[in-house]
Protein backbone atom coordinates (compact mmCIF):
# COMPACT_ATOMS: atom_id res chain seq x y z
CA UNK A 1 0.00 0.00 0.00
CA UNK A 2 1.33 3.39 -1.00
CA UNK A 3 0.87 7.10 1.08
CA UNK A 4 -0.11 4.56 4.33
CA UNK A 5 0.17 7.46 6.32
CA UNK A 6 -2.25 9.32 4.23
CA UNK A 7 -5.52 9.70 4.83
CA UNK A 8 -6.65 10.10 0.93
CA UNK A 9 -6.27 6.80 -1.57
CA UNK A 10 -7.27 6.54 -4.63
CA UNK A 11 -9.05 3.34 -3.80
CA UNK A 12 -10.90 2.48 -0.71
CA UNK A 13 -12.35 -1.17 -0.57
CA UNK A 14 -14.76 -2.43 1.95
CA UNK A 15 -13.74 -5.99 3.37
CA UNK A 16 -11.06 -7.84 2.78
CA UNK A 17 -12.74 -11.18 2.20
CA UNK A 18 -11.59 -12.93 -1.05
CA UNK A 19 -13.81 -10.64 -3.03
CA UNK A 20 -12.20 -7.12 -1.62
CA UNK A 21 -8.75 -8.67 -1.55
CA UNK A 22 -9.22 -9.84 -5.21
CA UNK A 23 -10.30 -6.62 -6.10
CA UNK A 24 -6.98 -4.46 -4.79
CA UNK A 25 -4.68 -7.43 -5.84
CA UNK A 26 -5.91 -6.42 -9.51
CA UNK A 27 -6.28 -2.82 -8.86
CA UNK A 28 -2.50 -2.86 -8.44
CA UNK A 29 -1.59 -5.25 -10.48
CA UNK A 30 -3.35 -3.44 -13.37
CA UNK A 31 -2.08 -0.05 -12.04
CA UNK A 32 1.06 -0.28 -9.48
CA UNK A 33 1.04 3.32 -9.33
CA UNK A 34 -2.55 3.14 -7.59
CA UNK A 35 -2.78 3.93 -3.96
CA UNK A 36 -5.54 1.37 -2.59
CA UNK A 37 -6.83 0.81 0.72
CA UNK A 38 -8.20 -2.33 2.15
CA UNK A 39 -10.78 -1.50 5.70
CA UNK A 40 -11.29 -4.85 6.93
CA UNK A 41 -12.30 -4.73 10.77
CA UNK A 42 -12.45 -8.45 11.45
CA UNK A 43 -8.71 -9.41 10.82
CA UNK A 44 -9.39 -12.81 12.30
CA UNK A 45 -11.86 -13.21 9.68
CA UNK A 46 -13.98 -14.49 12.18
CA UNK A 47 -17.19 -13.35 10.80
CA UNK A 48 -16.35 -13.82 6.86
CA UNK A 49 -17.26 -16.66 4.45
CA UNK A 50 -14.01 -16.65 2.93
CA UNK A 51 -12.52 -18.99 5.89
CA UNK A 52 -15.35 -21.38 5.65
CA UNK A 53 -15.66 -21.73 1.67
CA UNK A 54 -14.98 -25.51 0.88
CA UNK A 55 -13.15 -24.32 -2.02
CA UNK A 56 -15.90 -26.94 -4.24
CA UNK A 57 -16.50 -25.33 -8.23
CA UNK A 58 -19.56 -27.15 -10.16
CA UNK A 59 -21.46 -26.80 -13.00
CA UNK A 60 -24.22 -25.22 -11.77
CA UNK A 61 -26.13 -24.39 -15.09
CA UNK A 62 -28.65 -26.82 -17.39
CA UNK A 63 -27.93 -25.20 -20.37
CA UNK A 64 -25.16 -26.55 -22.60
CA UNK A 65 -24.06 -23.37 -23.93
CA UNK A 66 -23.66 -21.79 -20.72
CA UNK A 67 -21.96 -24.90 -18.92
CA UNK A 68 -19.32 -24.95 -22.28
CA UNK A 69 -18.81 -21.19 -21.18
CA UNK A 70 -17.76 -21.92 -18.07
CA UNK A 71 -16.19 -24.88 -18.45
CA UNK A 72 -13.95 -22.95 -21.25
CA UNK A 73 -13.43 -19.87 -18.48
CA UNK A 74 -12.16 -22.22 -16.10
CA UNK A 75 -9.83 -23.58 -18.37
CA UNK A 76 -8.38 -20.36 -18.81
CA UNK A 77 -8.00 -19.88 -16.04
CA UNK A 78 -9.99 -16.42 -15.21
CA UNK A 79 -12.16 -18.41 -12.48
C1 LIG B 1 -20.00 -22.78 4.77
C2 LIG B 1 -19.72 -22.13 3.43
C3 LIG B 1 -19.19 -22.90 2.40
C4 LIG B 1 -18.96 -22.33 1.15
N1 LIG B 1 -18.44 -23.12 0.16
C5 LIG B 1 -18.19 -22.58 -1.05
C6 LIG B 1 -17.64 -23.37 -2.10
O1 LIG B 1 -17.39 -24.55 -1.95
N2 LIG B 1 -17.43 -22.76 -3.30
C7 LIG B 1 -17.69 -21.45 -3.51
O2 LIG B 1 -17.45 -20.97 -4.63
N3 LIG B 1 -18.19 -20.67 -2.53
C8 LIG B 1 -18.45 -21.19 -1.32
N4 LIG B 1 -18.99 -20.42 -0.34
C9 LIG B 1 -19.29 -19.02 -0.65
C10 LIG B 1 -18.02 -18.17 -0.57
O3 LIG B 1 -17.34 -18.46 0.63
C11 LIG B 1 -18.44 -16.71 -0.57
O4 LIG B 1 -19.25 -16.42 -1.70
C12 LIG B 1 -17.23 -15.79 -0.64
O5 LIG B 1 -16.25 -16.15 0.33
C13 LIG B 1 -17.70 -14.35 -0.40
O6 LIG B 1 -16.55 -13.54 -0.37
P1 LIG B 1 -16.71 -12.03 -0.01
O7 LIG B 1 -15.33 -11.43 -0.05
O8 LIG B 1 -17.76 -11.42 -0.85
O9 LIG B 1 -17.33 -12.00 1.46
P2 LIG B 1 -16.62 -12.31 2.87
O10 LIG B 1 -15.58 -13.40 2.78
O11 LIG B 1 -17.74 -12.51 3.83
O12 LIG B 1 -15.84 -10.98 3.17
C14 LIG B 1 -16.52 -9.79 3.46
C15 LIG B 1 -15.66 -9.02 4.43
O13 LIG B 1 -16.24 -7.73 4.61
C16 LIG B 1 -16.04 -7.35 5.94
N5 LIG B 1 -17.05 -6.34 6.27
C17 LIG B 1 -18.34 -6.52 6.57
N6 LIG B 1 -18.94 -5.35 6.78
C18 LIG B 1 -17.99 -4.39 6.59
C19 LIG B 1 -18.00 -2.98 6.66
N7 LIG B 1 -19.11 -2.30 6.97
N8 LIG B 1 -16.84 -2.31 6.40
C20 LIG B 1 -15.71 -2.98 6.07
N9 LIG B 1 -15.65 -4.33 6.00
C21 LIG B 1 -16.79 -5.02 6.25
C22 LIG B 1 -16.19 -8.62 6.76
O14 LIG B 1 -15.50 -8.54 8.00
C23 LIG B 1 -15.57 -9.67 5.82
O15 LIG B 1 -14.23 -9.96 6.14
C24 LIG B 1 -19.23 -20.95 0.93
C25 LIG B 1 -19.73 -20.17 1.98
C26 LIG B 1 -19.97 -20.73 3.21
C27 LIG B 1 -20.49 -19.86 4.35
Amino acid sequence: MQNSDSAFFDVVVMGGGVMGSSVAYHLLRQSPGLSVAVIEPDPAYEFASTPRASGGCRVQFTCPENIADRVETAEEGIL
